[in-house]
């Protein structure tokens, strides 16, 4: 983030809680000022997550001959992604953080609530739902996954006369990374008319300070679940490949800090890419495990869209069964795949885990003032597990890798001006 878009970001929070406090029906009659901003992240997270699977998915298969270090690379980025959702969701579960937050928080925004319950039966039917189009429609993510994943499949085994279908999603994907770029530099409007509204509540402006306690107690829970993440692939780095791992930390501070300053994976990948080199990590294993790490490994960020909805659900009293927690599991693996490694695309795609836990949109309210800071950490987190992938896969594969890469992702090789645009809206010196 720059620092004009950080000091905007922190006048409109002043503004946005004095005008709660002080102007309170002016800022009710401006509220539409953020359902707008809130519609238009709806608008890009759908085509977002579809762009961005079939791309990830139909560059797998344009790889595959790169056998034993492409499947180490899946096997890990699966592995790593849900041990991160795992640890958030049950640092919550023992927290609690959003138990006794005043749930007009997130309902004064809303503009219907659901009340549907989530049970086995009715996830598995969302899982195949008769139209897709309608599926798509009412957002729900897991029916717009397996299509993703079937067309893409689809995609690879025509082979030839579907490379233009293939190349269009990769454009189409690349067209909503801009749009979300454009889109990011209205949050502090966004965020102005949201805090405000929700502050003018006359009720909330009683609990405001209970709500700040339970905000911090969120974010500590939250940056406690990354240090974790991040512990458990140090023991991997360790005492599983016998890394020199002080050589390591070393060689990924340089990506680290620049990912905390770009927020940004995908900007990260160049200098990555070079500490993978200095690490001793293969040219080869390096070179194909990285971009494409960068593309689907965040596991911060699946951690992220996880506890913050089980947190809205808590805010709002919503009770939880196992099955409905792996619901949110899974969406949020998903979700955070498909956020694309670029300044806040995990907030855009997390719409799709709140619709899918019947969580009203209008919860992002709440994210919003610290998302910007909470980025650069789960931008170092996915960092950082993607380098622990390469290492990992480069130890898993010696001896067994032999073939050259020359399908690289187009997302890192094409998108020089946006790689530019996501350091410039993320910069934060
Ligand atoms: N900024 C994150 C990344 O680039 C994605 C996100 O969590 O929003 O890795």
């Amino acid at each position: 983030m720059n620092n004009r878009m950080f000091y905007l970001i922190l006048l409109s929070i002043v503004l946005g809680i004095a005008g709660g406090i002080f102007l309170p029906e002016h800022m009710i009659a401006i509220r539409w000022i953020g359902t707008l901003f809130i519609n238009l992240l709806k608008l890009i997270a759908l085509p977002l997550i579809f762009s961005a699977l079939v791309g990830a998915i139909t560059s797998i298969g344009n790889t595959k001959r790169l056998g034993s270090i492409g499947t180490y690379t899946i096997c890990y980025v699966l592995a790593s992604v849900s041990f991160a959702v795992i640890i958030g969701l049950v640092l919550l579960n023992v927290f609690k953080p959003g138990v006794g937050l005043p749930p007009q928080l997130i309902l004064a925004n809303a503009a219907a609530t659901h009340t549907k319950t989530l049970d086995f039966s009715s996830f598995l039917l969302t899982l195949f739902p008769p139209n897709i189009v309608a599926a798509a429609a009412k957002f729900e993510i897991m029916p717009i996954v397996f299509f993703s994943i079937v067309f893409s499949i689809a995609c690879i085994s025509v082979g030839e006369s579907a490379k233009p279908v293939m190349n269009l999603f990769n454009g189409l994907r690349d067209i909503f990374v801009k749009m979300i770029i454009w889109l990011m530099h209205l949050t502090p409007i966004g965020l102005f008319s949201l805090l405000g509204s929700a502050i003018a509540e006359a009720a909330l402006q009683k609990r405001l300070m209970e709500s700040v306690r339970g905000m911090l107690l969120f974010i500590v829970v939250f940056m406690l679940g990354l240090f974790l993440q991040c512990l458990w692939q140090f023991a991997i780095l360790r005492y599983i490949n016998r890394k020199n791992s002080s050589d390591f930390i070393r060689h990924a501070g340089n990506p680290m800090l620049t990912a905390f300053v770009t927020s940004s994976s995908i900007a990260t990948l160049p200098v990555a890419l070079i500490a993978a080199k200095q690490i001793k990590i293969t040219d080869e294993v390096g070179r194909f495990v990285l971009p494409f790490s960068t593309t689907i490994n965040l596991a911060g960020t699946a951690m992220y869209e996880a506890v913050s909805t089980l947190f809205f659900c808590q805010i709002l009293g919503m009770h939880l069964s196992i099955m409905a927690q792996l619901g949110i599991f899974l969406t949020s693996i998903v979700a955070g795949m498909g956020a694309t490694g670029i300044p806040e695309g995990g907030l855009v795609t997390m719409i799709m885990v709140l619709r899918s836990a019947n969580v009203p949109t209008s919860a992002l309210v709440l994210l919003l003032p610290f998302d910007r800071i909470l980025d650069r950490f789960r931008t170092m987190v996915n960092v950082w597990g993607s380098l622990v992938c390469a290492a990992t896969v480069d130890y898993l594969s010696t001896g067994k890798k032999s073939q050259s890469v020359a399908n690289l992702h187009p997302i890192y090789l094409a998108e020089k001006e946006d790689v530019a645009m996501a350091t410039n809206s993320g910069s934060g010196t």
